[in-house]
């Protein structure tokens, strides 16, 4: 940083005005409020204080902003709705300035014709989802993170809805975008419905994990809206082996249902306990929709294979319980309900999102269960669920509990679980070791090797969008390698 802290401040609050600087501690402490949390839970606070949080309300203000750090070497972490885990929101020093899009929300166009709606970045999903859902439309993109998150943050983080084996990722959802350069520059990808010239320019902010510029505004494609018509359908697998060669055999077929799980017996009976379910048995389930034929068609389809595959067909109450309660975690986040339940029970839970082949995915699953807990000795919990299918393969949320002995270690500790995970994960050809929360810092030293000879180019386009590496600096290459 080339001014000092005091000089710094005075010229972002000439930019944007004195009340969008804010410089209270107690802010400052926890515009990061859910990484790091079980610590934080006991006022242990381990990463440094940001400058301050400067909450611009238009493209013009980012883009000023912008280049005032980029000209003085202030490092930025954008920021919409703060759901993101993986430390991806932790600063790295004490000379940060959390650039807040919250103030740019809303929805600036519902174009019905060609099925698009257009949002602020700060616009939280749940708002738009239920603007068009009034309409007779969905973005088909439901994150768990739905009531949490804004259209920003899930584009930066290149995010998954529950729904994404029918409509897909974000990546297949997004028609264009505005953004803006750590130099200020504002640049818009028009919404064309398909370009070949060039890689996709939309995939440089999507999954850049706010490393190399700032999203204002998205468009995403619409789909007709028809919960009436859904098909349910679940059943209970000898084991998770079964499940997955199940599910292999639905997906590759070619049957595309919305919703498409698996959960082992330690993730159901954690999260949802709706099964009763044997010590090896599997829980799998679906979701259709769409057009009334093509529900029809595929639950027809996935039940005859799921049948011939073992399945014992248990009704669709356990499903549609799993519709109902399905991000009912988000409400354990607001309050201080997470840190009292730390404090009462000295234990944490998290995940960790990984992917590979149909082949590879099997060998993992074993190996995680088997292998980490060895290597984990405060671990407690460790469990698993499939919920995004590919004809070439899936993912795994590995879930699992870690009693803490102490808040000082508990980050160290955290991210040893998430290693070991990922490691085991990397040693198979197809495995991925992040498969839609984003590396953040917390797994970012996996990146050479997630991305193997193709890291050269992560680094390249950092240097290239972001040559003074002000961008949220730790994510997508790490730090002495920028
Ligand atoms: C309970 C829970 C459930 C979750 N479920 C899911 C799930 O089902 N699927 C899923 O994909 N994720 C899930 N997540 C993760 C998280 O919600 C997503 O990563 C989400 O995309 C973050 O959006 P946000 O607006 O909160 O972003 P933030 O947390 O504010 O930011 C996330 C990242 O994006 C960057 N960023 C934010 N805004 C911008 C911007 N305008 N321009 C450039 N970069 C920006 C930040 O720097 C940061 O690196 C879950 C999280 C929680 C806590």
């Amino acid at each position: 940083m080339k001014v000092s802290k005091e000089t710094a401040i005075a010229e972002l609050k000439k930019i944007v005005g004195e009340d969008r600087v804010i410089t209270d501690p107690e802010v400052l402490k926890n515009a990061d409020v859910l990484n790091r949390s079980y610590a934080k839970a006991f006022g242990v606070y381990a990463t440094p204080p940001a400058l301050c949080v400067v909450n611009a309300k238009d493209t013009e203000e980012v883009s000023k902003v912008l280049s005032y750090c980029n000209d003085q070497l202030i490092s930025v972490i954008p920021r919409t709705g703060a759901s993101g885990g993986e430390a991806l929101l932790e600063t790295v020093n004490d000379t940060t300035v959390f650039l807040d899009g919250s103030l740019m929300n809303g929805i600036l166009k519902i174009d019905e014709d060609n099925m698009m709606v257009t949002a602020r970045c700060g616009t939280p999903l749940r708002v738009i989802e239920e603007t068009v859902n009034s309409k007779g439309y969905t973005t088909g993109h439901a994150p768990q993170s739905l009531p949490m998150a804004d259209i920003g943050g899930l584009v930066a983080t290149r995010s998954i809805g529950q729904f994404s084996t029918y409509y897909g990722g974000i990546e297949d959802l997004i028609c264009g975008m505005e953004g803006v350069l750590p130099n200020g520059h504002i640049f818009r990808i028009r919404n064309v419905p398909r370009r070949s010239s060039g890689p996709d320019l939309r995939h440089i902010l999507m999954g850049s994990e706010g490393g190399l510029g700032f999203i204002t505004e998205v468009t995403m494609k619409l789909f007709p809206y028809h919960p009436e018509d859904r098909w349910y359908g679940g059943y209970k697998m000898k084991n998770m082996h079964e499940g997955f060669k199940a599910l292999r055999a639905i997906i590759t077929a070619g049957y595309k249902p919305s919703v498409v799980r698996l959960y082992d017996k330690t993730d159901m009976d954690y999260n949802f306990g709706s099964v009763q379910m044997e010590d090896e048995e599997a829980f799998m389930f679906f979701v259709c929709e769409g057009p009334a034929g093509v529900v029809k068609a595929t639950g027809d389809a996935i039940h005859e294979i799921a049948l011939a595959h073992g399945g014992n067909y248990i009704g669709t109450e356990a499903v549609k319980h799993w519709m109902i309660h399905r991000n009912d975690l988000c409400n354990s986040y607001s309050g201080d309900q997470r840190y009292v339940k730390f404090r009462e029970t000295q234990t944490m839970y998290s995940t960790t999102e990984i992917s590979a082949s149909w082949t590879d995915i099997v060998k993992i699953y074993d190996d995680v269960i088997a292998n980490v807990p060895q290597k984990c000795e405060h671990l407690v919990m460790l469990g698993g669920h499939v919920s995004h299918s590919y004809i070439n393969g899936t993912n795994i949320y590995f879930v699992y509990r870690i009693k803490m002995p102490n808040p000082e270690e508990a980050d160290a500790i955290h991210t040893q679980v998430v290693h070991a995970i990922c490691e085991e994960v990397l040693k198979y050809e197809t495995g991925g070791c992040v498969h839609h929360h984003g590396m953040g810092k917390r797994r970012v030293q996996m990146a050479p090797k997630e991305h193997g000879t193709s890291y050269e180019l992560m680094k390249i386009m950092k240097k290239a969008y972001d040559p003074n590496g002000i961008m949220n600096p730790g994510v997508l290459v790490m730090q002495e390698e920028k």
